[in-house]
C-alpha cells in the first residue's frame, strides 16, 4: 500500500454491484490499477474520470485489490476522440493495445508517455490510421516481437527491395528471397513505409501523408504481424475491420 501522487489515463469506468464502480486507470508511476469509487451517484469523481480522460490522482495504490482515489486535479477530456466516431474507434483500438500489452502493475512509464502522446495526436485531428499504424509497429516488443525491418537477415543489405519472412521472423532482400518461398509477398514499399512507422519518433512527426492504396496494404501487413506475434484480435479492432468493411460498401 502507497500513498501516491501519479498521472493517470482512465482505461474504462464500469457499475460494480448495485452502487459503485470499478475504474481502471493506466498511471503513468504504477502502471494499471483498478480504483474502487464507492457510492458513484454522489462522488465527486465518478462522473470526471470518463474513458478518455486524463488527471492528476492522489491515491492509494494496492498491489492487490482494489485502489482508492482521493483527489484529482487537472483533468482532461479528450473532446475531439470523444465525440468523432472515427478517431473514437482508433484510439479505443490503440487503448485496448496498451492494456493487453502489459500485466496490471507493471510499471513502464515510456509506454504510457507514447500511448498519451499517440492520443493527443488522434485528438488534434492527425491522420488516424497512420497514428494507429505507428503505435502499434512500435509497441510490437511489448508482445515479445522486436521486428528489424530495416536489413536482410541473410546478407545484412538495407538498399535493395526487401519482403518479410516468417520462417526467419525477419526481412529478406530481393537477392535472398528464394530462401523462404512462403514469405510474406509483400510489396517493397509497404515494408519500407513500415520501417519508417517503426522509428519515427512522434515529436519530429511532420504531417506525413500516405495514399489509400498504400494505407490499404500497410493495414494487412500489420494484419499479418499481429495475427502471428500476438494472435489475439481485442474487440475494438473487430469493430474498426467493420467500420472499414461498411466504408468500402458505402463507396460501391
Ligand atoms: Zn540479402
Amino acid at each position: 500500500m502507497e500513498e501516491a501522487i501519479t498521472k493517470g489515463l482512465v482505461l474504462y469506468s464500469r457499475p460494480y454491484k448495485e452502487r459503485d464502480r470499478l475504474i481502471k486507470i493506466y498511471t503513468e508511476k504504477y502502471g494499471k490499477c483498478q480504483f474502487f469509487i464507492k457510492n458513484a451517484a454522489i462522488s465527486k469523481f465518478a462522473a470526471s474520470l470518463q474513458t478518455f480522460t486524463t488527471a492528476e490522482l492522489i491515491a492509494t495504490i494496492n498491489d492487490s485489490g482494489f485502489s482508492f482515489v482521493h483527489d484529482i486535479s487537472e483533468v482532461k477530456h479528450y473532446q475531439h476522440i470523444l465525440e468523432d466516431f472515427e478517431a473514437n474507434a482508433y484510439a479505443s483500438y490503440v487503448v485496448s493495445l496498451a492494456d493487453i500489452a502489459i500485466e496490471d502493475g507493471e510499471y513502464d512509464s515510456a509506454l504510457y508517455s507514447f500511448l498519451i502522446q499517440v492520443l493527443n495526436m488522434i485528438d488534434i485531428g492527425k491522420d488516424v490510421q497512420i497514428m494507429t499504424n505507428i503505435f502499434e509497429l512500435q509497441i510490437l516488443s511489448r508482445f515479445g516481437a522486436g521486428l528489424n525491418l530495416s536489413e536482410c537477415v541473410i546478407c545484412g543489405r538495407k538498399d535493395l527491395p526487401m519482403d518479410y519472412s516468417f520462417s526467419y521472423n525477419a526481412c529478406l532482400c530481393k537477392e535472398h528471397f528464394d530462401k523462404d518461398l512462403r514469405r510474406l509477398h509483400v510489396q517493397p514499399n509497404v515494408i519500407y513505409m513500415a520501417n519508417k512507422f517503426l522509428n519515427i519518433s512522434l515529436e519530429v512527426l511532420e504531417s506525413i501523408s500516405v495514399k489509400e492504396n498504400m494505407k490499404k496494404q500497410l493495414r494487412n501487413f500489420i494484419d499479418s504481424l499481429y495475427d502471428e506475434y500476438v494472435g489475439l484480435e481485442t474487440n475494438a479492432k473487430k469493430f474498426i475491420n467493420n467500420m472499414d468493411n461498411w466504408a468500402d460498401i458505402m463507396k460501391k
